[in-house]
This record gives C-alpha cells, structure tokens and sequence, in this order.
C-alpha cells in the first residue's frame, strides 16, 4: 500500500487528534446555571469542587488554581522554594514542572529516567542531592504513577517535601491510594487533553492544613481573605501578607470541573479500553514497544507511549511522525527534554549528555491518540497506520 506521504490514499479522511475533552449535556448545564447565579468567580463552586476533588483523591486539602503551571508554582511556594534552592526534576516532562521552579529563583536540577516507564529513576535523585536541595518532584509520565513507596522513602530519609506533578495521572491508583494522595502535595492540570478538563484550570491536594492555607492565599493575591468571606462577614478591611499572585480558578470553571469529576471513572475506563487494543495489536508489531506497565498500579493513560525500535527501522522517529500524520493520524511527542530547551541552556548552562536515558527516549517516542470519546473503529485506524508505516520502513 503506498504510504500517503507518497501520495496513497490515507488511512482516515480528517486527523484523529491525540487527544480532547468530553463536554457532556450534564457539563453545558452545570456551566449555565452558574453563569446566571450571584458569582462567577470567589463563589460557592469553589470550594465545592474543591471537596468533591479532595473526597475523590483522598486527602484533606485540595486548592484550585487556574492553570496545572499554577499548581506547581503554588506548591513550590508552600513549601518554601526560594532563591538559591534547588529542585530535583525529571529530565523528561512538560517544561513546566520546572518553570515553576525557576519563577521562584530556584535551580531547577535535572534527573534522567528509567528507559521502560520514562519516569524519574530514584536512584539519580540520590546522586543529585546536595545540601541546596529543597524538594524534589516526580512526574507520572503518561499517567501511570511512579514508584511512590521508593520514592517517599527517600524523601523521608533526606527530610525533604516529594511534589507530585500528576497532571497525566488523575484517575489513576497505586494498590488501594489514588493519585493525589501518594506523594507530599500533588498537582493537577485541567488542560482540554488532560483527565478532567475546564479550559484552563489546575489543583492542588495536600493533607498538610499549612501548605493548603498558604497556596489559598498565594493564589489571591497573598491576602489572606476573598470577596465572598468579606461579603459574609459584612467588613472591607483586607491586608496582603505576602507577595501573591491572581491565580483564582473561577466558579464558571469549578462548576464544569465538579461536573467532569462526575464522568471520570467512566472516561479513565474508556482510555484504559483504547490502551487494550493497542496492546494486543502492538504485540505483534515489529518496530515498536509500548511503555513498561507497573505492578500493582491502574494507569489513567493520559498518554500512550510507544518508542521506536529505530535499529529495526530505515527511517528515524520524525519520517515516522510525518508519514502517520500523512495518514492523518495525530501522533505527538512528549517530551523534549526540559534541558534542551534554549531558555534552560543559556540561563542554567545545561547541554545534551547529562540526561543520557531520557535523551535516547526523545528520539525513539511517540503518543498516539488517546482520549474518552474515541471508538473501537478509531483505535483500528491507528493501529492499521502504524502496521501500514512500520511495515513500509522495516529493515
Ligand atoms: C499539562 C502539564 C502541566 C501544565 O499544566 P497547564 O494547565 O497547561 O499549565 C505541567 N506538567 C505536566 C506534566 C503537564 O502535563
């Protein structure tokens, strides 16, 4: 069959994206209702969403914030990143988790990956510590959690704070605990191809009653009360106690959010039965390999990983990218490591070499279309793209 990039007949008629929302008629009233109620914003959804999340992950605490780049900064502040600290951060994620570092005046320190699940590899984390290391983050790339039980210890044993960045992961559990409630604080990003999506929006889950009441008033401003508190309490006075920041999650965003939460379990099912079908065609695909599983883990397959097995193959993984989006289908890459960015060479002098694993991965990943509203039908095209391209490419 000739490959569409060579002029064939592609594989779909209109690009399969990698990865979108689900906004059900439940959403669109939810939304309505409050458009037309007394707060669109510092209002009763917020705090509404805000325990119905902490109820489904299991903490005491959860913050909503109106981005997952928020989430971070916040969580960073809470527990005390400032000039001249560093943070350990796993080479391979979205630059963020380690912008937010930066936003602080901290040194955001790079740690290489496990090859199979692409998750920060414990054991550089304690080659990377020094006496300036402040906290350390880990990443559940594609959504799957990473391991929380190592991990923690660790963070025990050097009496640091472990930030989860569980942006991919929401939904998703290790043995009884869900995502959230596994790491010191968690956060959360409710991007449009994310678990749960309002747009733009992000949360953080803490048990610790402290950090929660620091990122409340991080996120406004750093005054310590908001219009609706002072409304009820009949009063004007307010004072700023710190330098803050306006990173409110609206009630129009929180009541589609409180709404969504409803319809997770159904579309984390859904992504888990796409990520099936991939795994039993993939099986016999020369070519390529999936992600490691974890034991012991359920994935929220925010993303479907594979890397390429670029020695059986006459083409490199852009040829490939470019030839399946010909058959229009959305693959995506994710990540560029962070410390190849330009920004993080020129200000923190970081150079190809000192993630080895990660930057191997980079030439070899590639995410193929997950999301809840997919068909059977859809995940076949993809796979019928692959085997299509793959085959065309073998060695
Ligand atoms: C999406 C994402 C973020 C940032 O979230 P935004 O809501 O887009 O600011 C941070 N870290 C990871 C791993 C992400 O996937």
């Amino acid at each position: 069959m000739t490959l569409a990039l060579n002029g064939g007949t592609p594989v779909r008629d209109s690009l399969l994206p990698y990865g979108r929302q689900t906004v059900t008629d439940a959403d669109v009233a939810a939304v309505t209702e409050v458009l037309t109620s007394d707060w669109l914003t510092t209002g009763p959804a917020v705090p509404a969403f805000e325990e119905a999340f902490a109820s489904f992950v299991h903490t005491k605490h959860a913050v909503a914030v109106n981005s997952g780049t928020a989430a971070l900064h916040a969580a960073y502040a809470a527990v005390g990143i400032t000039k001249g600290d560093e943070v350990i951060v796993p080479a391979m994620t979205f630059a963020a988790t380690a912008n937010a570092v930066a936003y602080l005046g901290g040194t955001p320190v790079f740690v290489d990956i496990d090859p199979e699940t692409l998750q920060i590899d414990p054991a550089s984390v304690e080659k990377m510590m020094t006496k300036k290391t402040k906290a350390f983050v880990s990443v559940d790339y594609a959504g799957q959690p990473c391991d929380y039980v190592t991990l923690k210890a660790i963070a025990k044993k050097h009496g640091i704070p472990l930030v989860s960045d569980a942006c991919h992961a929401l939904g998703a559990t290790m043995g009884k605990d869900h995502v959230g409630s596994l790491a010191d604080l968690s956060t959360f990003s409710f991007h449009p191809v994310k678990p749960l999506a309002t747009g733009e929006g992000g949360m953080i889950t803490t048990d610790n009653p402290e950090w929660a009441e620091r990122m409340r008033h991080f996120r406004n401003h750093g005054i310590t009360t908001d219009h609706r508190q002072r409304q009820e309490k009949g009063s004007w006075f307010y004072e700023m106690q710190e330098l803050g920041f306006n990173y409110r999650l609206s009630d129009i965003h929180c009541a589609l959010g409180l709404s969504q939460l409803k319809s997770l379990a159904a579309a984390t099912k859904r992504r888990q039965e796409i990520a099936a079908i991939y795994d039993k065609a993939f099986a016999g695909i020369a070519g390529l390999t999936p992600l490691a599983k974890r034991h012991g883990t359920t994935h929220a397959y925010h993303l479907y990983v594979i890397q390429l097995n670029l020695d059986q193959l006459k083409a490199d993984r852009n040829a490939i990218f470019q030839a399946l989006r010909a058959e229009n289908i959305g693959v995506n890459v994710h990540y560029i490591p962070v410390h190849f960015h330009p920004w993080y060479r020129k200000t923190f002098g970081t150079k190809e070499g000192m993630c080895p694993i990660a930057e191997k991965a980079f030439t070899r990943i590639l995410s193929l279309p997950i999301f809840g509203a997919m068909t059977d039908k859809d995940a076949k095209d993809v796979v019928t793209a692959f085997d299509k391209v793959l085959s065309h490419y073998a060695r």
